[in-house]
């Protein structure tokens, strides 16, 4: 419909002012207001006679106004009292400084009132009732009542006026992108009877069917949009990798120590698909220091092995080079590894970029710098992105595109309960490894209020005079928030000129550039930072061994998972680690989640935990993904819709029932969703 693609303020009753402040509600479209979900429901419904009126209820009730207005008039306010009545019994109705009132509220005429009844005896009253005009469309009495997000200057009243308004507009010719078939199959409304009663339901029965439409469509679309966009790629003749099998076998034996029975596994999913001749689409998901970057690694042997080249890119410089000294590690026969980074010098850039044009360097590490215009493969065979939650969707796409449909492996620690990975990775073949390597031991977690502050500065210089070193992380970087939390500038500061003079202490915060990150992120790893001072920045898979204490600030403003994350920075090396947490706060959810954190080290379990005691929405913590901006669906409550939406629209798929419609409806809903869960 060619209505709903215009701007809001083509709409009866908005005009340029009231587009200002649907704006603030981010309403820009026409669509948008449809898709403008009420907040709540008033129940209305129940028209009662005046007799029948209980006192303290919030009641409805028809009444013709039956007398003059009478006033009293004090400093501070002026009362008007209106007399109504049904026949039954009259009602008073009391308004405060609404002098308007007297002009609407005509002696004669019948009105639809709503609101809290206060009875003494025969005498009955309501103040300030919602009311409206008796007629046959009643929108803000007598009925189940829309209560919508709204900003001041846009009462509900207006709201609902304009958005009746838009329906009676559009009655009946809203397309329905999901197919009959399944609308009947999943027994689904049909979309004009689901708006309309989204917004004005007719009964309870309506709004829960209307919701129940709405929700499954939403995740409709969204798996519509996944499935195909795997499809597309599994069509792809890929790269086909000769003795992918053997080969791994070969770097097995290259390493020094035993894969564990995960790493393995997924191995194996990874060498079928790398000698099939279907494109690889792989993501490896992990807790921190399971061994993703060596699973990786042997895919990438396997592939130069057979002939093509090897793309690994990783969201920092310092991580990129980290994988680069690991690689080194393992591929002793002679595989000519390069690294490519910003900060590579011009003259070494422009060999490496010739030999990568060549075919003479087989594998090439890197960030962003690899998907730049002037990087150009001789024959690009697998692509790896690691903590791909940091890239987008586009940089993945770009990397692959540097070849020919090469096998794509993606790496992630970001830990998701499956029902959420197959909305988020629902493109992708997931492999999980859930095992450690042998011999780590626990990080011992404790979680403490400021009492115990003495007690752990002190143990923690015993720490760093054994020659550890320490994240300590801050929830902020600057003094500015209002609430109690320490940043990381301040902070740091305030250990080097107190118990901590002697020791080297590093900044680290997101408003360093690359560089200057970079910088401090190798001085630490090369032990010349004894502490680090940081916001969550430092949660990407950095791996100091030496480190063993991780302290976390405010932790009660962090999310479970990234709690989990965090923690996963210490416990890499030998030496037994800590995680120690000063909760700031005393409510009991606060508490619930630092029980649940120092008693277990499985960042899915944990993850699990994190959605039940949070919500979705705060999965990642400080909003960091704004992982879940579904419009009515909740990806917790309507779990179940979920997976009947799944399974719905893999039938679509299987029977080709998308349409052109649907077609652009899943293009639409695939660019929001890029945007909305920065796949
Ligand atoms: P992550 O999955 O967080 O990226 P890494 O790949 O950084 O984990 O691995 C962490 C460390 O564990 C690395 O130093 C790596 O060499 C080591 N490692 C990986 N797999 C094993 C294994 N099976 N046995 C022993 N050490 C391993
Ligand atoms: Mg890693």
């Amino acid at each position: 419909m060619k209505l709903l693609e215009k701007e809001i303020r083509y709409l009866k009753g908005v005009g340029e002012s009231r587009e200002k402040l649907f704006r603030k509600l981010g309403i820009k479209k026409v669509e948008d207001l449809l898709w403008h979900i009420p907040r709540k429901y008033l129940d209305y419904s129940k028209l009662k006679k005046i007799k029948e009126l209980s006192d303290g209820e919030i009641e409805s009730f028809v009444g013709t106004v039956c007398g003059k207005p009478t006033e009293i008039e004090t400093k501070s306010v002026k009362i008007i009292k209106i007399p109504v009545e049904d026949g039954t019994g009259v009602v008073t109705t009391v308004w405060f400084n609404q002098d308007y009132i007297k002009s609407v509220l005509k002696e004669g005429e019948v009105f639809c009132f709503s609101g809290k009844i206060e009875r003494r005896g025969f005498y009955i009253e309501v103040k300030n009732p919602e009311f409206e005009k008796y007629d046959q469309n009643l929108l803000h009495t007598g009925r189940i009542v829309p209560v919508y997000n709204s900003t001041e200057g846009l009462s509900q009243k207006v709201m609902r006026n304009i958005v009746n308004n838009l329906l009676e507009q559009v009655e009946g010719q809203l397309e329905d992108v999901i197919p009959p078939y399944i609308r009947q199959k999943y027994h689904l409304s049909e979309i004009n009877f689901a708006m309309r009663n989204i917004h004005f339901p007719d009964n309870m029965l309506s709004l829960s069917l209307a919701r129940r439409r709405l929700v499954f469509e939403e995740f409709y679309l969204l798996q519509l949009s996944l499935l195909l966009l795997k499809e597309s790629i599994e069509k792809n003749e890929g790269v086909k990798v000769q003795n992918a099998k053997e080969n791994i076998e070969e770097f097995k034996r290259l390493l020094p120590f035993e894969l564990t029975n995960a790493q393995k596994r997924v191995l194996d999913e990874i060498a079928d698909d790398l000698e099939s001749s279907k494109q690889m689409n792989r993501l490896i998901q992990g807790d921190v220091g399971c061994g993703k970057t060596v699973v990786a690694l042997a895919a990438a042997y396997a592939t130069i092995k057979g002939g093509y080249q090897v793309a690994l890119m990783a969201p920092t410089e310092v991580l990129a080079i980290q994988h680069y000294n690991e690689s080194k590690k393992y591929f002793k026969n002679g595989i000519n590894v390069r690294l490519l980074i910003g900060s590579t010098p011009k003259r070494e850039k422009e060999v490496i970029l010739k030999e990568i044009e060549y075919g003479l360097c087989p594998m090439v590490i890197g960030t962003h710098a690899l998907i730049q215009e002037d990087v150009k493969f001789k024959n690009l065979g697998l692509a790896i992105t690691d903590e791909q939650h940091r890239f987008g969707v586009i940089q993945r796409v770009e990397l692959t595109k540097k070849g020919n449909s090469p096998n794509i492996l993606v790496m992630t620690a970001t830990p998701i309960p499956r029902t959420l990975s197959l909305v988020l990775y629902g493109d992708l073949d997931i492999s999980i490894i859930d095992e450690m390597p042998p011999g780590r031991k626990k990080i011992l977690t404790y979680a403490v209020d400021e009492s115990f502050r003495q007690r752990v500065y002190n143990f923690i210089k015993k720490q760093l005079d054994e020659g550890r070193q320490v994240y300590w992380i801050c929830p902020l970087i600057e003094e500015s928030e209002t609430l109690n939390a320490k940043s990381a500038v301040e902070f740091a500061k305030s250990l080097k000129e107190g118990f901590f003079k002697d020791y080297n202490i590093g900044c680290l915060h997101g408003k360093l550039s690359s560089k200057e990150r970079d910088k401090v992120l190798q001085e630490f790893k090369e032990g010349l930072i004894h502490i680090l001072v940081s916001t969550t920045v430092v949660e990407v898979g950095i791996n100091v061994p030496n480190a063993t204490v991780m302290v976390i600030e405010n932790a009660e403003r962090f999310g479970l998972a990234q709690l989990h994350q965090l923690r996963g920075r210490v416990g890499r090396g030998e030496h037994q680690s800590y995680c120690i947490l000063f909760n700031q706060s005393d409510s009991e959810i606060s508490k619930k989640r630092m029980i649940a954190i120092t008693k277990s080290q499985n960042g899915f379990e944990i993850a699990e935990m994190d959605l039940k005691l949070r919500g979705p929405g705060d999965l990642f913590g400080t909003k960091q993904h704004g992982l879940m901006n579904f419009k009515i669906a909740d990806i917790v409550s309507d779990m179940e819709i979920l997976k009947e939406a799944r399974k719905a629209a893999e039938e679509t798929i299987k029977l080709k029932l998308v349409d052109k419609t649907l077609m652009e409806r899943i293009n639409k809903q695939f660019y929001n969703n890029i945007e909305n869960i920065g796949l």
